[in-house]
């Protein structure tokens, strides 16, 4: 792609690694009249698209948070159900 920005041109703006592969691959594409949007090089995901290049990495970044407070409930879920299964440690008989 001729439009691609790379990301060493906005060095105001970070771009966080990819919410799907975690990689620090993320690209700012668009400008010349089209919207921003942010594109990872490794997996060929495209984040949410903006009128500008700063947008388009907010929206980019906060798929990244969203994505990770998803994991942080799964991970609360499953050790809710797991805390469930297990059968509850025998009593200590007194003596
Ligand atoms: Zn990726």
């Amino acid at each position: 792609m001729s439009n691609v920005i790379h990301i060493v041109a906005y060095r105001d703006v970070t771009i966080e690694s990819c919410p799907f592969c975690n990689k620090d691959t993320g690209n700012i594409s668009g400008g010349n009249g089209q919207l921003y949007f942010i594109v990872c090089t490794n997996c060929q995901a495209r984040g949410s698209s903006d009128p500008t290049a700063e947008g388009a990495v907010n929206l980019w970044n906060k798929a990244l948070q969203q994505s990770q407070a998803k994991v942080n409930n799964l991970e609360q879920t499953i050790r809710e159900l797991v805390s469930k299964l297990t059968p509850a440690a025998p009593e200590v008989a007194s003596i």
